[in-house]
């Protein structure tokens, strides 16, 4: 059995995240989810916030890659200025995409964080093949409508607070 929809760390953004954390645990490398995650659906292109988070973890030797169910040209255009190893339409919870970057950046599970603000897709995902997952809270509540369906979904299980038993 997997842990489910309980990630391993929940914070309030990505850009509170203390890379020590990562580091105390051995993990080599995250997987960023980008919409709502590090930028809302609505910002194209990455800001001083995202640079520098990028910066801190390839400074304490974590490597960074995009990991996200957007189109191509959202993720290439996301990625222009930052060139980081990046998967676009991931199918998250799908393990392939997950999978495939760990493959190619030479990741082991065990040594692997996702970040995302999705319980099911981003975390789900993680969970189901063992990484390390880490909860944000969505950048922007204007959402899309489908995202917002599965919200409703979300806080049913986050009343329950399934990782605080
Ligand atoms: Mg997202």
């Amino acid at each position: 059995m997997g842990k489910g929809l309980k990630p391993d760390l929940y914070i309030k953004s990505v850009f509170d995240l203390d890379v020590n954390w990562l580091k105390e645990r051995g993990i080599k490398g995250v997987l960023l989810d980008i919409d709502n995650t590090l930028v809302t659906h609505k910002q194209k292109i990455p800001d001083e916030k995202v640079v520098e988070l990028i910066k801190r973890f390839q400074e304490n030797g974590i490597k960074a890659a995009i990991v996200s169910n957007a189109r191509k040209k959202r993720v290439a255009v996301f990625n222009e200025k930052l060139g980081l190893y990046a998967k676009h339409r991931a199918f998250k919870p799908s393990n392939r995409g997950f999978l495939k970057a760990m493959s190619d950046l030479n990741l082991a599970p065990e040594e692997t964080a996702v970040i995302g603000d999705q319980l099911f897709t981003d975390i789900r995902g993680g969970n189901r093949i063992g990484l390390t997952t880490i909860l944000v809270d969505p950048l922007d509540k204007n959402e899309p409508a489908t995202v917002r369906i599965k919200r409703i979904f979300e806080k049913l299980f986050l009343k329950r607070k399934p990782w605080h038993d």
